[in-house]
């Protein structure tokens, strides 16, 4: 999937998922919460493709997340590409084929997710205020990349750098009190585990359950057949997918922010 599918899917998830915990198991979050719950839900969808590395130099290519912050996140993801071919051939059993690019490799495995979520609560923690601001100034940026493609492309990075700056200082101020937020690492995990499952519905797959020997490969590519797989940027992606996505995040939205109004149009809810 594309970058802006994998935003959408992250806002999607986060937010049908918190009118799940708030429906059934009455877990309430204030609207403030909910905002930059879904925001960086829907950033932490795009970290898998950091792997995907383009031209640094002339600040072109790579994917939407290493478009994010321009030149700095392409460099990342030049370095982030190499770190995960290395892991691939330290790790790869007989089986598993000769790589040249470290694309869909470790960045799309469970180990990654669990790894990428620990760090942000460790983050969180440790560090308290400062590393909370840090972590949403990036998230910010990429969900408002993911989001709002079409504007942060056309505005270039330096427009969305200074976007997410204040995107992240008002949710920090408007979020309650002296706290370290640790729940951002489960945001984040979120995120990329959303990621992942669109990403196992196209043909190519991903190596998610890496390092798992399965016959004899650690990165056997798991996805669906090719005659029922989801083709990236097509159209069932950019409308089927897509239009569904946008449907659950307006309801959930609805539904969790003004439940009177939901009532009324989803009665059975
Ligand atoms: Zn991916």
């Amino acid at each position: 999937m594309m970058g802006p599918s994998h935003a959408l899917s992250g806002a999607a998830v986060w937010l049908a998922g918190s009118w799940a915990a708030d429906h059934f198991w009455g877990f309430h979050q204030r609207p403030a919460a909910l905002a930059v719950g879904a925001a960086v839900c829907a950033g932490a969808a795009l970290l898998p493709d950091l792997d995907m590395s383009g031209k640094v130099t002339a600040n072109r290519g790579g994917a939407t997340v290493a478009r994010a912050f321009g030149i700095f996140t392409l460099f990342l993801a030049e370095v982030v590409e190499k770190l995960c071919l290395f892991m691939y051939h330290a790790t790869k059993m007989k089986k598993d084929p000769h790589r040249r690019n470290g694309h869909r490799t470790f960045t799309h495995t469970l180990p990654f997710v669990a790894l990428v979520g620990w760090g942000t609560t460790w983050l969180c923690v440790r560090y308290g205020k400062p590393a909370v601001i840090a972590i949403l100034f990036v998230m910010m940026g990429l969900a408002l990349r993911g989001l709002f493609d079409r504007w942060a492309e056309r505005s270039g990075w330096l427009a969305v750098t200074a976007a997410s700056a204040v995107a992240a200082y008002a949710a920090y101020l408007t979020l309650p009190g002296e706290r370290s937020y640790p729940e951002l690492g489960f945001a984040v995990a979120v995120g990329c585990l959303t990621h992942l499952l669109g990403d196992l519905i196209t043909s190519a797959g991903i190596p998610i359950l890496w390092p798992l020997p399965l016959g004899r490969r650690t990165w056997r590519m798991i996805g669906l057949p090719k005659a029922v797989a989801v083709r990236a940027g097509g159209p069932v992606e950019v409308v089927v997918l897509r239009g569904a996505m946008l449907i659950v995040t307006g309801l959930a939205a609805l539904a969790l922010l003004a439940p009177a109004a939901a009532q009324r149009w989803l009665p059975n809810l």
